[in-house]
């Protein structure tokens, strides 16, 4: 059993705007998905969000973009973000997520204070052009890798329930844990009409089944991390991810789903004896 949980919160700092056309994804500018779209917080928004977050007991805070990758623009947008949320001293890890990016931005994310660097594999190198055909997979194995040249820990997982094969599910754990990256966030589709991709044809015991075999798969990984979709895929028996290998959940509000009131989370895990991580260690 589990001897603590890790909150981590989000950030979607830039929303809707994407060009690619993940099909997973509502953020893609090509699906017209119902959501709020928005060019960028302002870094004042982004500060009263950490502050929130930390005072929900979140231990990690992620900076999301949305788009293929950084841009100069966007990295300095990121750092100003980065050092703004550092200088309130919260306590909070600062994990930075987005897109590809190269050795060199990524030093510099690094040099604004930000921690982890998340880039998901999202699913198998073979299905990964079923589901994208504006960029490739291979430049999201680089990045990981650079990510973690540039000193900044890695945060790698992935999406269960695009319609991919067993061995699709194998082949990308088996390539996450090639990374040996420090957290592993596992998120679970969630439909939407807009999308190319109609249903998600996971059951829940193949879910719970599916946490436990990435954990098996990356066993010297700091934290497996139940991300988007753990409303949806799990209702009432959402907690009992825990019981499989997971050891984090992500708080409040996903990119463009809503999620639990981070409050609603707490209560839930305190009425199961279940101990909240203070800090990240
Ligand atoms: S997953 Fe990322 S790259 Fe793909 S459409 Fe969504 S925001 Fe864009």
């Amino acid at each position: 059993m589990i001897d603590k949980i890790y909150l981590c919160a989000i950030s979607n700092i830039e929303s809707g705007t994407c060009l690619e056309d993940c099909k997973f994804c509502t953020q893609s500018v090509k699906y017209k998905a119902d959501i709020v779209r928005y060019k960028r917080k302002t870094i004042e928004e982004i500060v009263e969000e950490a502050k929130k977050a930390r005072a929900n007991k979140a231990i990690g805070f992620c900076l999301v973009t949305a788009g293929k990758g950084l841009d100069d623009n966007r990295l300095e947008y990121v750092m100003s973000a980065a050092k703004a949320v550092k200088a309130e001293n919260l306590g909070l890890r600062i994990i930075a997520c987005n897109g590809t990016a190269s050795y060199e931005q990524l030093c510099r994310l690094k040099e604004a204070g930000v921690d982890n660097y998340n880039h998901n594999l999202e699913t198998s190198r073979e299905f990964y052009p079923s589901i994208c055909t504006t960029h490739e997979w291979d430049e999201r194995y680089a990045t990981c890798l650079n990510a973690k040249k540039a000193g900044l820990k890695l945060v790698c997982g992935g999406i269960f329930g695009l319609g991919e094969s067993v061995e699709d599910r194998l082949s990308m754990l088996r390539s996450i844990a090639s990374l040996e990256p420090a957290n592993v966030p596992i998120n679970f589709f969630h439909p939407n009409s807009a999308l190319p991709l109609v249903e998600n044809p996971l059951t829940k015991e193949e879910a719970f089944e599916l946490i436990k075999l990435t954990k098996e798969m990356n066993p010297n990984a700091h934290k497996i991390m139940i991300a988007g979709g753990r409303e949806l895929m799990f209702g009432e028996d959402q907690y009992d991810v825990f019981n499989y290998g997971a050891n984090a959940i992500v708080i409040g509000d996903y990119l463009t789903t809503k999620g639990n009131m981070a409050s609603k989370d707490i209560e839930e895990l305190e009425k199961r004896n279940i101990p909240i991580a203070p800090s990240c260690n």
